[in-house]
């Protein structure tokens, strides 16, 4: 497989993060022009991995010419800012992303309020919020500003001297959520938004470009990760090139296992409510306990996600008392 993917003029570089989910993956596409996609987060462990990592294909940070980010997480997209400015390296993302990646530090303030409205709303005890914030504020710390030089469309090709790479934004695992598809050789390079040993999580996220606050109703993640899913599951491919982990060969079957798995979760979500009405916080309590406090915001985000899914299908209804809204089943 990974003789495959180098054969392919791609490598995959295993950069450390500190995050339960270990390395991150960066590729190096050796073209013209040299393209990195994904870089890891801010901090010079990553940095100085990164550029051992270069220099086993023979490269320096000075020769990237083009950084492709993936989506807006912090271990993907932390080092972009140092990578451009060493090499002067154009960098591609979503144009509904660019703002935010050029405004990291007020980006991540607003995804963190808006964290916190989520959470009180959804039965989460106020200590624990409080108790949350210094992690948040560790989170934004591996991240930094970049400039993007290069706003991507969906449907966009971008153009290297032996590939084309078409652009598609498949938003879900967060708002951001950009794959690029090399059609000739049935590749498909799609950071997040499918890994073979995870579920990737529909994390509950404001919309893009918000700058502040923002007050508006939740974007439905996990709607929108499925659909995003059953488009890659129509796609030729041969292999996808995940954002954590090893390459995937069959697309379907994991998005079908996928797919199965948050029905079922849906099922069991909506008998606990059998026995009357809770808050999101409460399912993520009896699904998962402890787990529910030691990562309350992905736990809560993926109770709302099928919580979200029932409402849509009629199952579930909620109320609203005292600001704490209680999901019940209709
Ligand atoms: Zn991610």
């Amino acid at each position: 497989m990974e003789r495959q993917t180098a054969a392919s003029g791609i490598h995959r570089l295993a950069i450390p993060t500190p995050f339960p989910i270990g390395r991150v993956n960066a590729y190096l596409i050796d073209d013209e022009p040299l393209t990195l996609i994904d870089s890891g987060p801010n901090s010079a462990t990553a940095l100085d991995e990164l550029e051992r990592a270069l220099a086993l294909h023979s490269r320096r940070v000075e020769d990237l010419q083009l950084l492709v980010i993936t989506h807006q997480h912090v271990d993907h997209v932390g080092l972009a800012g140092v990578l451009a400015r060493r090499s002067g390296a154009e960098v591609a993302a979503l144009a509904g992303l660019a703002a935010d990646l050029g405004r990291a530090r007020s980006a991540g303030e607003t995804q963190e309020r808006f964290g916190e409205r989520v959470m009180h709303e959804h039965g989460v005890p106020a200590e624990v919020v409080m108790a949350l914030r210094p992690s948040s504020a560790a989170l934004r710390a591996w991240g930094s500003s970049v400039e993007v030089t290069r706003a991507l469309k969906d449907g966009d090709e971008l153009k290297l001297a032996g590939r084309t790479l078409t652009v598609y934004h498949r938003p879900g695992h967060s708002p951001s959520d950009t794959v690029f598809w090399d059609s000739r050789r049935r590749l498909l390079i799609a950071g997040d938004h499918l890994i073979e040993h995870v579920s990737s999580n529909p994390i509950a996220a404001p919309p893009l470009g918000v700058d502040g606050d923002y007050n508006g109703p939740r974007p439905q993640a996990l709607v929108a990760y499925l659909d995003s899913l059953r488009q890659t599951r129509e796609m030729d491919l041969e292999r996808v090139l995940p954002g954590h982990g090893g390459p995937i060969s069959d697309h379907v079957a994991l998005i079908d296992a996928r797919l199965r798995m948050h029905a079922r979760r849906a099922e069991k979500i909506h008998r606990l409510l059998a026995d009357g009405p809770l808050t999101a916080h409460e399912i993520a309590a009896r699904l998962w306990g402890d787990m529910a406090t030691m990562q309350t915001y992905l736990t809560l985000s993926e109770v709302l996600g099928h919580t979200d899914l029932l409402a849509l299908q009629g199952r579930v209804s909620e109320g609203e008392r005292g600001g704490v809204v209680r999901f019940a089943a209709s």
